[in-house]
């Protein structure tokens, strides 16, 4: 069986070497010049650093399992547990426990002085129907809540807002505490049910080197855009290239592991209610700059995120250095920060050149650290734009997600996966490689 894979990122790769280990001849089409899509490596100040996606969650197995699978295991690292801190009313202040943003230590929070007055915690049952993660949280437990504890987290993971993010689909974890989260979450913090082992892990040289591993055991074309798909006989006709150049190739099944944009376009013959579906799920971009310092005195820990409440250009600052030992090995006595810019909705903060980004994120960098530290001398930077970076699961996700494979179903030959449908991460996004490649070769099987 002929498989072309359309999408060089981690979730085509991961599923053309699925495919490719069951025995398909699989071709991967990736539309850029290089593979890994959100997973880069690249260079700032000759130190080779993540500029995409930088960590997996280690609480789930696919991306370890991954690891091990390409015979990475030796490079995987964990960060050292730190606690995480806020910049938040004037003052780098400690997050007190949370489940995503729901206090789970009222002491704790209290000390932290995240907050300006305590939590009045409420039980309200949880609706049959999806709701914000910011409605929810705030007739539950306070708008300050949402305000200083979710939102930055949700920025963190989706570069959303928490009054768009859908309960059901971005924050399952605060829809599992049911009617009193408050309650609910400090209840399983005192019955000591934290989840054993690292929550995080990386790869020395950076997680952006996984995806390389991949292309590597696979047949990639590279500048490659797949402009259009259609139907042929049992099969497909897929039209690569640039327009005045393209090329038509007929492969037996097709897996797009594109962002929604591109699977919509791709669709729109087949699968156009699918289609339809797809192109109402917005993306929000982002910018990240990252920094090597000289003399830097940064805190401890591995940096803090900023709820966008308290006014700041940056949304969150990563002390790489601080956080991965690898990454302070090769920078020797330089330290390497990140800090990352931009929201869902948020146009015209990234509508600036280069070095104003670079100036308001040192800027605000300097604000958070230099009261209780030094940032130093900026010896080199980098900023790495994400146009269209992160998907937005808003209110009804799961709905829209359900519409896309019912209509997607039906067709033989033809299968999804990305960073789209059923989590961001990369662990998540690797669950769905894995079902797209189950998928094609579960029809193969019927078919044969
Ligand atoms: C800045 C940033 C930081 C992040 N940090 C983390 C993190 O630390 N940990 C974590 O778990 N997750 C993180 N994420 C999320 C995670 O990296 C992504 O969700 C995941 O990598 C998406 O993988 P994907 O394969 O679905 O899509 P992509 O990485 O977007 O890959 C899709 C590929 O398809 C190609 N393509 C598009 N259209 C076509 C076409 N028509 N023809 C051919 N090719 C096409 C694109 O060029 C791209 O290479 C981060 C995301 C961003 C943007």
């Amino acid at each position: 069986m002929r498989v072309a894979v359309v999408g060089g990122g981690i979730a085509g790769l991961t599923c053309a070497y699925d495919l490719q280990e069951a025995g398909a001849d699989v071709v991967v089409f990736e539309g850029a010049d290089r593979v890994g899509g959100k997973l880069l490596v690249g260079e700032v100040g000759g130190i080779t650093v993540d500029l995409g996606a930088e960590s997996m969650l280690a609480r789930r197995p696919e991306a370890l399992d991954l690891v091990a699978e390409l015979d990475l295991g030796d490079r995987l690292v964990h960060p050292e547990p730190s606690p995480a801190t806020l910049w938040t009313r004037g003052a780098l202040r400690p997050m007190p426990p949370t489940v995503m943003g729901v206090p789970a230590d009222l002491e704790a929070l209290t000390a932290s002085g995240v907050l300006s007055a305590p939590v009045d915690p409420r039980s309200v049952p949880v609706p049959e129907e999806d709701v914000s993660v910011g409605a929810f949280v705030a007739e539950r437990v306070g708008r300050d809540v949402v305000d200083r504890l979710v939102e930055p987290l949700l920025g963190g993971v989706y570069a959303g807002h928490a009054d768009r993010l859908s309960l059901r689909a971005a924050a399952p974890m605060i829809a599992a505490l049911g009617p009193d989260p408050v309650a609910a979450a400090v209840q399983r913090r005192a019955s000591g049910r934290a989840l054993p082992g690292p929550l995080l892990a990386g790869l020395s040289g950076g997680v952006g080197t996984l995806p390389l591993a991949l292309a590597e055991r696979l047949e990639v074309r590279l500048n490659s855009t797949v402009r259009a798909m259609s139907r042929d006989g049992g099969g497909w006709t897929l039209v690569v290239g640039p327009t005045t150049q393209a090329r038509r190739e007929r492969f037996d099944a097709v897996v797009l592991a594109v962002p929604a944009p591109a699977a919509s376009r791709l669709l729109a013959e087949t699968a156009p209610r699918a289609a339809f579906t797809l192109a109402g799920i917005d993306y929000a971009s982002m910018a990240l700059v990252t920094f090597v310092l000289e003399g830097a005195d940064l805190p401890s820990g591995s940096g803090f995120l900023v709820p966008p409440i308290d006014v700041a250009a940056i949304k969150a600052a990563t002390f790489a250095t601080n956080k991965w030992a690898w990454l302070a090995e090769s920078a020797g006595d330089a330290a390497v920060v990140r800090t990352s810019l931009g929201r869902a909705g948020d146009t015209t903060a990234l509508q600036r050149p280069d070095d104003e980004l670079v100036a308001t994120a040192l800027a605000d960098l300097r604000r958070a650290v230099e009261p209780v530290g030094e940032v130093g001398q900026v010896v080199a930077r980098r900023v790495q734009r994400w146009g269209g970076g992160l998907p937005q699961y808003d209110v009804g996700h799961l709905d829209a997600v359900d519409a896309i494979e019912a209509d997607v179903d039906p067709i033989s030959g033809l299968a999804l996966c990305g960073a789209a449908y059923h989590g961001v991460g990369i662990p998540a996004v690797i669950a769905t490689a894995h079902a797209a490649a189950e998928r094609i070769l579960g029809q193969e099987t019927m078919e044969s």
